[in-house]
């Protein structure tokens, strides 16, 4: 039984860019698809219903903060992450990596795995490749990742060719633990497993690190390790690099990126999924994204300001709320604040890409990405 597959729709002649449908064992995305971040089975101020409403089709949770709160073993009693957090479309889980590399408090680096103490208890675990793999199909996940090492940045030329090639021998064992799993579990079929693209900020590396994981032929590719304090034509050249590389039948996902500005330049380097946490950060921080560039909402010069956020913008928030009362709540320190920014910065997204994807239907991509990105990068008049 095939559970998952990628089919390309629409290409764009004058870039990258494709449209497309990801089929997975929770249902079909549109590509290219941005993916909100639900670090703790939750994107931050949206509930599941308004998610739906938004349209959003796949979301992100952090199997580090799964694993240690609540726990795999409580998520697969109560039937899995989907049921657990009454969300019933595609979900991409990370292999727990990064997080581990960023946040535990202690962490041991080997070839086995790296172990680490928990930021919550200071408890002691060790994430292997192996488990990694375990813990994200426990959870029930549409798309799993392999667990990577996180290269440092910057790093030197050998230091980033060693960590390279330890994410490759962990990817291979990925792929062992993931194909000796029951696939075809009547209940809850085998999410797919994604392979990553490391070696740091070196083209080569790159290119050796993505032909060498497209050799044990896994169902889609991320790249890894951007958006790390590197200048973005950087961040663009290492997609690019990594990108023509990877088989142009399967999706590729550029992981940790980016600012709306920057969605259309990954899509025209062939990228099909994205995932960050800026609309929700930015949101609870009074910043939101608008077709005319940002908007702080605390600033005193909104203070009477009846218009909408965003009178482009077709949102619930944008509809009802005014740029005075959403200051108002900001000021006040009221959470349906946060909510609502986080809400307007969400739909922002897929607002955009969805005029990705109907622009790259329609043969106009090219237009759209001069015309877009300019547009967004000021503040609002
Ligand atoms: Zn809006």
């Amino acid at each position: 039984m095939e559970t998952f597959r990628f089919t390309i729709t629409h290409r764009d002649p004058n870039s990258k860019a494709r449209a497309g449908l990801l089929e997975t064992p929770h249902g079909t995305v549109q590509t290219p698809v941005f993916m909100p971040v639900g670090t703790q089975g939750t994107v931050k101020g949206l509930t599941q219903d308004e998610l739906e409403q938004l349209g959003v089709e796949i979301l992100l949770a952090n199997t580090y903060h799964l694993y240690l709160r609540p726990g795999t073993e409580v998520i697969r009693e109560l039937g899995g992450l989907h049921r657990f957090m009454s969300w019933n479309r595609p979900i991409l889980t990370d292999s727990g990596g990064y997080q581990v590399f960023s946040m535990s408090e202690l962490r041991k680096l080997g070839e086995q795995g790296v172990e680490f103490r928990s930021h919550l208890d200071g408890s002691r675990h060790l994430l292997t490749p192996e488990g990694a793999v375990e813990i994200q199909a426990t959870l029930g996940s549409d798309v799993m990742m392999v667990l990577d090492e996180c290269t440092e940045f910057p790093a030197g030329r050998v230091a980033t060719q060693k960590s390279m090639e330890r994410t490759l021998r962990w990817a291979e064992r990925c792929r062992r633990a993931w194909q000796s799993l029951p696939h075809c579990d009547s209940e809850r079929p085998l999410g797919a497993l994604f392979g990553i693209v490391q070696g740091g900020t070196d083209p080569d590396l790159r290119r050796q690190c993505a032909e060498q994981l497209v050799e044990m032929n896994l169902p889609g590719y991320a790249v890894g390790g951007l958006s790390l304090g590197e200048a973005r034509p950087l961040t663009y050249e290492l997609v690019s690099a990594s990108e023509q590389f990877l088989p142009p039948d399967k999706p590729r996902y550029v992981m940790g990126v980016g600012l709306p500005e920057e969605l259309p330049h990954y899509v025209a380097l062939g990228v099909d999924m994205m995932d960050c946490v800026l609309p929700t950060r930015n949101g609870r921080n009074g910043l939101l994204f608008t077709s005319q560039g940002r908007l702080h909402i605390r600033q005193a010069r909104f203070a009477r300001d009846s218009r909408p956020p965003d009178e482009s913008c077709r949102c619930p928030v944008c509809r009802r709320y005014s740029r005075a009362y959403l200051r108002h709540l900001f000021v006040a320190n009221e959470m349906l604040g946060k909510i609502l920014n986080s809400c307007h910065n969400v739909f922002f997204y897929l607002d955009t890409m969805r005029k990705i994807r109907q622009t790259i239907a329609a043969g106009s991509f090219s237009s759209f990405l001069s015309d877009f990105s300019g547009q967004l990068q000021g503040e609002v008049p």
